[in-house]
């Protein structure tokens, strides 16, 4: 299981601060050795697509501790520890965890804890959103496996996408747990590295060898709330404002750390919804901030909207196609957005598209990323660049809302060689350019384009699979709508058809009473306390 398909480093964010470590008070532990091990990936149970061995990147040894810049040499996290790096397993989003696999990877980070020797402490590295199919809370599972091979004297700090869940099970079986505070998840290096700084404080502190004390308090409040990301974008209100505060909760006096989860909406599980975790020593102070947290995102429900104007698809072309707006325009093509669980195939946006009669008359060039299918590229290798073909694509994985899609024009581009997508393949069809990858692939940055000889500034409008734009794309539209397209992250929520959830998450239920939202504490107690 070693397979390297897509390695995705984290992103640069060396500029983030991060505060120095105190001193090592006495009592504390000046060099405790601390494991490493996770599975990360964010799954849809309403995407048919699989997500195999094929889908994750596997780290071990000397590989997975130099994935965290932070444990980089000569960093002062990586010179206070002694540090034990098992198994991380990460994939892009996609549709369920495959149940072997998932069985096997847990197997490993069991194992391999077992045969680490003394540990003191774990760094936990998981999203929080993994579907494995027949399965419900997978992250649950796998932390109660974790918390048995360890036993219950190793601290454990957990880091998190603000789009996982808490269930209780996770959350007993953890020390210290937080989540990004930013979406898009600008600071997700940042965000590991509190949770490696926060640990390591712990360990450090006058109680840090003390295994009965040293477990900090966790008041814990699920808020029945369940949103899409696109809905929840920190960059906008309400959601701006709301974790703007959470920065100052943590600092507070007996406080060592707050978070707030979104919640992950394309899963059919109990466990999906928002969630509050304040972690401290001090029970008074971490239970009104975590409940003035939940409240604040309870009252707030209502006002999260959309991050970009949305639109169904036929508007959105009739807005794209006229002559006033600006260039490029991009749409969305959120129901399918690979990103966020979508298998990426979904035929049925292209499909419309191709089949659009004013788009067609329209004087502008539209560029459709990205539908993938082997065979197609294979076939348009066979053509050659410049060569009329006629060839069938998409929804191998996911023909719920379309079957594939006839493209019928001439090969404008082969690009072989990229590390995610495989070949690619640029079929015209009239003014719709269509790329066709090899492999499952997101289009994130501008260069995505540019080496398939596709210039976004030269396109009049550029159709993605993505809720948010990613930051370069952002930055290079001009103008840009949300099509509520069908697929496995389907935005209109209401649509999708759960029937797993907890009682009265809104919006899929709006009680005319709030809910209580109140705290509950936990302390995990090792044995002989
Ligand atoms: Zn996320």
């Amino acid at each position: 299981m070693t397979t390297q398909t897509h390695s995705t480093p984290l992103p640069d964010q060396s500029e983030v601060w991060c505060p120095p470590l105190g001193p090592v008070q006495e009592g504390g532990l000046a060099r405790p050795r601390i494991g490493i091990a996770g599975i990360a990936i964010e799954s849809s149970t309403f995407s048919p697509h699989i997500s195999g061995v094929e889908a994750f990147t596997v780290r071990r040894g000397a590989e997975l501790t130099a994935y965290y810049p932070f444990l980089e040499e000569g960093q002062e996290l990586r010179d206070a520890a002694e540090w034990v790096p098992l198994m991380h397993a990460r994939s892009l989003p996609g549709g369920a965890a495959d149940p072997e696999l998932y069985e096997a990877f847990r197997g490993e980070i069991v194992e391999r804890i077992k045969g680490a020797g003394h540990l003191d402490a774990l760094f936990f590295d998981i999203h929080g959103a993994m579907s494995v199919l027949g399965r419900q809370d997978a992250e649950g599972d796998l932390a109660q496996h974790v918390r048995q091979a360890l036993g219950d004297g190793v601290l454990v700090s957990t880091s998190m996408d603000l789009h996982g869940n808490v269930s209780w099970e996770l959350l007993e079986s953890v020390d210290l747990i937080t989540c990004y505070r930013m979406a898009p998840h600008e600071d997700e290096v940042n965000t590991k590295e509190r949770a490696v700084h926060n640990l390591l404080t712990r360990l450090r502190s006058a109680d840090g060898a003390d295994v009965h004390k040293r477990c900090p308090l966790k008041a814990w409040v699920p808020v029945p709330v369940l949103l899409p990301g696109e809905k929840t974008s920190t960059r906008i209100e309400p959601a701006k404002c709301i974790y703007d505060q959470v920065p100052g909760v943590a600092a507070l006096d007996g406080v060592v750390d707050a978070a707030i989860w979104v919640g992950y909406a394309w899963a059919d599980e109990p466990r999906c919804q928002a969630y509050v975790v304040v972690t401290g020593d001090d029970e008074t102070v971490i239970t009104r901030e975590a409940e003035r947290l939940a409240r604040l995102y309870w009252d707030a429900r209502e006002d999260f909207a959309f991050v970009a104007e949305t639109a169904t698809l036929a508007d959105g072309i009739e807005a794209a196609i006229a002559p006033e707006a600006p260039r490029p325009y991009f749409l969305s093509d959120t129901g399918d957005n690979p990103t966020a669980g979508g298998a990426g195939d979904v035929t049925w946006t292209l499909a419309q598209l191709l089949a659009s009669e004013p788009l067609a008359a329209a004087p502008v060039r539209l560029v459709h990323a990205s539908i993938f299918d082997a065979g197609a590229v294979a076939q348009a290798v066979a053509a050659g660049v410049g060569t009329a073909v006629d060839v069938e694509a998409g929804a191998r994985v996911d023909h719920n809302a379309h079957g594939p899609v006839r493209l019928r024009g001439t090969v404008y581009s082969i690009t072989e060689g990229d590390p995610v997508a495989g070949t690619q393949a640029v079929i015209q069809v009239g003014n719709v350019f269509a790329i066709v990858t090899e492999r499952r692939k997101p289009f994130h940055h501008v260069s995505d384009f540019t080496q398939l000889g596709l210039d976004p500034a030269e396109f009049g409008i550029i159709v993605v699979k993505i809720g948010y734009l990613e930051p370069e794309l952002f930055e290079a539209a001009a103008g840009w709508k949300l099509a509520l397209t069908p697929g496995g992250v389907d935005q209109d929520l209401l649509r999708l058809g759960h029937s797993h959830l907890a009682d009265g998450v809104f919006p899929f239920a709006n009680p005319e009473e709030a809910p209580a939202l109140r705290a509950t504490i936990h302390r995990r107690q090792p044995a002989g306390s």
